[in-house]
């Protein structure tokens, strides 16, 4: 079986895969979104462990287990607020790039990942979009090595209709 990206409509606390992602942000203490939703979901030793952790930088990403979720682990990662500087692109990329990295290094082949940044955060979905899937494809063609199924799970039609295009388009 090849690495592959795939675009689903779904609640992502409902996926069967090894590790979810979580947009959280820098207390990783739980929030609005989809971090609301998954900490509701996994139960209170999700936010347990959290405590443990010492908060999150944006654009890096740490792992717990997944609890009461049928993913065995979320991955926190921590997105840009938008501000329309280019370091937000780079913090965003920041957050794909290091939630696969951490997924590799604990052997995780099925990962599903929200549309990071673009609720509360305020990053435009066309733009964010880009970005996700850039980085995504990448990181699957420098780690050629290793099988990784990647989900992006969009929560609406408009989203997933963005990410349907983007992820039709030739990287760049
Ligand atoms: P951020 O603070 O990073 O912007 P949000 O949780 O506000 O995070 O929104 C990120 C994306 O997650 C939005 O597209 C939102 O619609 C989506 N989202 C919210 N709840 C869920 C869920 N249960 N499953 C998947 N995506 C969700």
């Amino acid at each position: 079986m090849n690495s592959c990206i795939t675009v689903l409509l779904a609640d992502i606390t409902t996926l069967h895969c090894d590790a979810i992602v979580n947009a959280a942000n820098r207390s990783l203490l739980g929030g609005g979104g989809v971090d609301g939703a998954i900490h509701r979901a996994a139960g209170a030793e999700l936010l347990e462990e959290c405590r443990t952790l010492g908060g999150c930088r944006t654009g890096e990403a740490k792992i717990t287990k997944g609890y009461r979720l049928p993913a065995k682990f979320v991955i926190h990662a921590v997105g840009p607020v938008y501000s329309g500087a280019r370091e937000d692109a780079v913090l965003l990329a920041d957050c794909y790039r290091n939630s696969l990295d951490l997924a590799r290094e604990n052997g995780v082949r099925t990962i599903a990942f929200p549309a990071i940044s673009t609720g509360v955060y305020g990053y435009p979905v066309r733009e964010a979009t880009k970005v996700a899937v850039d980085t995504v494809k990448k990181w699957l063609a420098d780690n050629s090595d290793y099988t990784m199924e990647v989900t992006f799970c969009c929560f609406d039609e408009r989203t997933r209709k963005v990410y349907e295009e983007q992820t039709a388009r030739i990287i760049g």
